[in-house]
């Protein structure tokens, strides 16, 4: 069933969510304050604005609270990732996934109701250790 996605921050990460959704055949909205970033999905997205993702008048005009999905993939901005992960809540939105840099940054996001939060590096280096562990019995 086709969705309603918002993803904001197209690093490398946000970029290639924002790609695999819309080849999945959703709604995307790519959402970044740098216009160099958005152009580089611009034929991936459904829509594409640049906005400053922390204010909070903005992201409502957006219509944002009607996303099935916000994915919020700002990463070395942790400041910024708190304030949109925190505003989008406030604002009502249901479903925010939020990407984390780190330990700290995970925690607040939790706190702040984060409704999943995603280590990239850190939760593929577990995948991968998985993988070779079944590698390993089925060798055997
Ligand atoms: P990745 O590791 O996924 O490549 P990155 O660490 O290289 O990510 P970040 O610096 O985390 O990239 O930022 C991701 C994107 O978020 C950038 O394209 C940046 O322009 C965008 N971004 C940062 N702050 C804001 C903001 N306040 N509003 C909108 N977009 C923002």
């Amino acid at each position: 069933m086709k969705k309603q996605f918002a993803v904001i921050g197209l690093g490398r990460f946000g970029s290639s969510v924002c790609k695999e959704l819309y080849h999945l055949g959703h709604d995307v909205l790519a959402i970044d304050n740098d216009e160099v970033k958005l152009n580089g999905v611009s034929d991936y997205a459904t829509h594409h604005v640049i906005t400053n993702a922390t204010d909070e008048s903005a992201l409502k005009s957006l219509g944002i609270r009607n996303f099935d999905y916000v994915i919020v993939a700002i990463g070395d901005h942790i400041q910024s990732s708190i304030l949109c992960t925190m505003l989008l809540k406030e604002i009502g939105v249901k479903k925010v996934w939020v990407k984390a840099q780190n330990d700290y940054h995970h925690k607040v996001l939790e706190k702040i109701g984060a409704d999943r939060i995603v280590r990239p590096e850190h939760d593929m280096g577990i995948r991968v250790a998985h993988h070779l562990d079944s590698e390993r019995i089925i060798d055997y």
